[in-house]
């Protein structure tokens, strides 16, 4: 069928509205699939399971999918909650807390974090806002969790209509809502286990599809991302199942969408999406789709000029879901042999598909390579500081 805007739709649903409006618009080669997880061997490594990223948008809501996800391929039993070692991290966990403190007025307030990680975000916000905490997550062990006097519990299980006796002041979501197969699922079970509580408020957070596609960042396009959302497709999957939504706004350097709610009663229609909102984003998605393609072309030359110049010590810095993506898609492995990561728990470990090493800031001093790749450009700052720290002084390729 032809559209309003030339394109042609195809037959596929839209995961989030149903819309057959939608346009798969990007693939990549399947890559491995858990980016939180480290290999424990190289060959573990060399046999991560790997899975296609297929992306649709849809014209009606403007969600961003990847329909090729397999939940089968991924396992959150086992889940490495690394960003909470990165400093910006740090910041950004301590501003949202405060946010959510000042606005609610939050204190002794009772704080639920579905989907809680490591338990960072739900003790800060528990020690800024005096409040009791309870964080259920299916994948970490908390037995060791130090809460330095915090009121806080912790359940490893996933969320269900168990919960529902849970009385709150404010539900948090976060991170969650973008790598789970199924976010309504999630929404309308946080929605349902509210019940009647109306000025319960809840809070998500999930990365802002207008970032990585606005500002062409292509190794975000991770598989384990299996939605990508924006204004009108937040606003939407709140609305539609059970809630009002009393701010959207971009957080944590734009990277993030945050929308912050309160349950109203269900079975109310969502306001139809800004379709200006939503043609905007289709202009970007187009866009980032023929940026992939010279990015892609660019990579190629500066690997091939690598692969030329065999004595030259390169090493990678960052073994996060990026890493992943650039060397597996790129096959890379011999010129860079290593990965330096500063997180104790990846050291040691290998990167799933190309089975580089990954080891520490030390390794990099004795090594003194004369290029670093830095895969995350959001900590190449902290990156170069700690390079030059360490007396070295490399070129370096941002990816
Ligand atoms: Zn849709």
């Amino acid at each position: 069928m032809s559209t309003a805007t030339g394109h042609s739709s195809n037959s596929q649903p839209c995961y989030l509205c149903g819309s057959t409006h939608t346009e798969d618009f990007f693939t990549l080669p399947p890559i491995p699939t858990m980016d939180g997880v480290m290999s424990n061997s190289v060959e573990e490594a060399l046999n991560a399971v790997r899975g296609q990223i297929q992306l649709r948008f849809c014209h009606y809501c403007g969600y961003v999918g990847n329909e090729g996800y397999d939940p089968a391929k991924m396992c959150f039993d086992e889940y490495d909650f690394s960003n909470a070692h990165s400093p910006i991290f740090i910041e950004h966990t301590n501003e949202i807390s405060q946010k959510l403190q000042k606005t609610y007025n939050l204190h002794q307030s009772t704080i639920l974090d579905v989907g809680c990680g490591d338990g960072y975000f739900l003790k800060t916000i528990c020690n800024i806002s005096k409040s009791k905490g309870i964080g259920i997550d299916p994948g970490f062990d908390f037995s060791s969790f130090k809460k330095n006097g915090v009121d806080l519990q912790f359940i490893r299980d996933y969320y269900t209509t168990d919960y529902q006796n849970i009385d709150c002041d404010l539900v948090t979501c976060r991170h969650v809502l973008s790598v789970i197969n199924d976010p309504i699922a999630i929404v309308k079970t946080i929605r349902e286990n509210l019940g009647e509580r109306k000025e319960t408020i809840a809070y998500f957070d999930a990365p802002f599809v207008q970032h990585t596609f606005g500002n062409q960042v292509i190794w975000n396009v991770v598989y384990e991302n299996r939605s990508w959302f924006g204004n009108t497709s937040m606003k939407y999957l709140l609305e539609r199942y059970g809630f009002d939504v009393l701010q959207v706004y971009p957080c944590w350097q734009n990277e993030y969408l945050a929308a912050e709610a309160k349950p109203r009663p269900l079975g109310q229609d969502p306001a139809t999406p800004d379709a200006d909102q939503v043609q905007e984003l289709y202009q970007t998605v187009q866009a980032f789709t023929e940026a992939f393609k010279t990015l892609k072309a660019e990579a190629k030359e500066k690997i091939h000029n690598l692969k030329q110049n065999k004595g030259q010590r390169t090493l990678a810095w960052g073994a996060g879901a990026r890493a992943i993506s650039f060397f597996n898609m790129f096959d890379l492995k011999v010129e860079v042999p290593s990965i330096v990561d500063i997180n104790t728990k990846r050291q040691g470990k290998f990167l799933p598909g190309t089975a580089q090493s990954i080891v520490t800031p030390a390794f990099a001093k004795q090594y003194n390579p004369e290029l670093i790749i830095i895969t995350n450009p959001t900590y190449q700052n902290e990156i170069k500081a700690q390079v030059k720290s360490l007396g070295l002084n490399p070129e370096f390729w941002v990816i």
